[in-house]
């Protein structure tokens, strides 16, 4: 396989070495660690669509990488298969200022999309916490979130057109490049499909008109739940910001430490940021009508930025709250859960009651206005005992997600890491109809096999496991 694929790729395409394959033996969810055999760093779609025809050929799985942030498993070869990277893919191929539009390589990393046109007035709304580094291929196959989504909408809402490599090697388009056409819409089925249908070879993304004016909004509370309060009342005043986080005490200790600042009161159980975007008299109006909403809920303090500068500095310890959190405890596992906004109070308290049954420290940062929490379970890897009670935490926050009407992930996919939940919130027959829409674009199993689909391999024999995936066959030519 080696040679084959040293032979379809420029110098320095194929990464064999031990060592050296080390760097992609896991995503951002490092429990799960899996050294694949071999790694390819393509450069064009030819290139991908040559690889995976040899895929093809010889019966070999393979799995698209992006830039490995993501955080359910999803990049990593659990079994024997190639790992195909994007990460050599990073051309801009057009930009079309007249229909707002612009289309990339899928290793063009998120924010490099707004640098290419802020210039011009224009930027790219989906902007996960992890933008500097997560690749538009990557946000494609997870269908991204991230702080604008509450009013722009998720990654799907902002892709045009998808150039895709299907597993059998063929190229193909879905979509048109326009907003709205009449055919079954495949561009949608293939966005958050988790590599699992083929790889995206050239993505062309909507592109908006910067705001003309933004506002923020900095607020603390004693209570994580009255901080949640602000949340609902926000949303019943018929506000709606371009986003809205909440960080619990954990979070700011954490990142006040981290940057050296107390721009977060240091004493606040929590605090929620809230962005308002518009016409100047537009966002002047709401941001009174949010902080009053703040104030009501038991605010001590709102703070308000109008300035760039002064907006950055109120942003900046959410920015970094996760690289805060790791320089502080020595692991973390990130969950990904959803729940109806008018849930937030009591599952708030409630995670702090498990997180104290276990004796996990959890820390919360988290897309309030989607009801999308983000978990941070703090612990020391190493010890088998330790990492199983964290899966066992994790598990019972995203029971308690959905026993509140909510979801098992929000924004970061199913993966390998929450495959083995799907069957808590999908019926047999719900699981057998998306198998059968993998299957009809892979119908061998190649394209990141095992992810999202609960197998009796797995996950165990369960009545309700009956997903009818072929089961891979075993792959030794590597
Ligand atoms: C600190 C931090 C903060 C984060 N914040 C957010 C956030 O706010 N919102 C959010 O949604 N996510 C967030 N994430 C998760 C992650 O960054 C996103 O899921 C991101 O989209 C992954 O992109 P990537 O390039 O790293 O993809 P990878 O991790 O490399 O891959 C992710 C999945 O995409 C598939 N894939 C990659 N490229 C392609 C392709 N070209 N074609 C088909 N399939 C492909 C892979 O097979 C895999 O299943 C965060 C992660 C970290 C570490």
């Amino acid at each position: 396989m080696e040679r084959q694929c040293r032979a379809l790729l420029p110098a320095r395409g194929v990464v064999a070495a031990r060592q050296e394959l080390l760097a992609y033996d896991c995503d951002g969810l490092t429990l799960h660690r899996h050294q694949p055999p071999l790694v390819v760093l393509p450069e064009t779609t030819e290139q991908v669509a040559a690889l995976v025809r040899l895929c093809h050929r010889e019966g070999v799985p393979f799995v698209a990488r992006g830039s490995g942030t993501g955080l359910s498993g999803g990049a990593v070869a659990e079994t024997p298969a190639l790992v195909i990277a994007t990460t050599r893919m990073r051309q801009v191929l057009a930009v079309d200022l007249p229909n707002r539009r612009i289309t990339v390589q899928p290793g063009v990393i998120n924010s490099w999309v707004t640098r290419a046109v802020a210039g011009d007035g224009f930027y790219y709304a989906p902007d996960p916490s992890s933008q500097v580094v997560c690749s538009i291929g990557g946000n494609v196959a997870e269908n991204s979130g991230g702080v604008h989504c509450l009013k722009y909408g998720v990654t799907s809402n902002h892709v045009l057109e998808l150039e895709v490599v299907l597993p059998d090697g063929t190229i193909t388009t879905l979509g048109s490049g326009l907003p709205e056409t009449p055919e079954l819409d495949l561009r949608g089925v293939f966005i958050g499909s988790e590599g699992t249908l083929g790889i995206a070879t050239a993505i062309t993304l909507r592109l908006l008109r910067a705001p003309a004016s933004v506002a923020v909004l900095l607020a603390d509370f004693t209570s994580m739940e009255a901080a949640a309060e602000a949340v609902r009342g926000i949303t019943a005043a018929a506000i709606l910001p371009a986003g809205m986080e909440m960080m619990d005490r954990l979070c700011i200790e954490a990142v006040n430490d981290y940057l050296g600042l107390e721009e977060y009161p240091p004493d606040a159980a929590a605090v929620l940021l809230v962005e308002l975007d518009g016409q100047e008299e537009e966002v002047a109006m709401a941001m009174e009508l949010a902080a009053a909403c703040c104030q009501q809920a038991g605010a001590r303090t709102v703070r308000r930025a109008r300035e760039a500068e002064d907006r950055a500095r109120l942003w900046q310890g959410r920015k970094s709250a996760i690289s805060a959190l790791g320089r502080r405890f020595p692991s973390y596992y990130l969950q990904d859960g959803v729940v109806p906004r008018s849930a937030l109070p009591p599952v708030m308290r409630a995670i702090g009651e498990l997180s104290e049954r276990y004796g996990l420290p959890v820390a919360n940062v988290f897309h309030a206005g989607d009801g999308n929490l983000h978990p941070l379970i703090l612990y020391r890897s190493g010890d088998a005992a330790v990492e199983a009670r964290v899966q066992e935490l994790a598990a019972d926050i995203l029971r308690l997600c959905l026993d509140a009407g909510g979801s098992i992930s929000g924004e970061h996919g199913v993966g390998s890491d929450k495959r083995c939940y799907m069957d808590w919130m999908f019926t047999p027959d719900d699981l057998a109809t998306m198998g059968l829409v993998r299957q009809a674009f892979d119908p061998q199993n190649r394209a990141n096999p095992e992810k999202i689909f609960p197998t009796p391999r797995t996950c165990g024999e369960s009545a309700r496991r009956r997903t009818e995936v072929p089961e891979l066959a075993g792959v030794d030519v590597f």
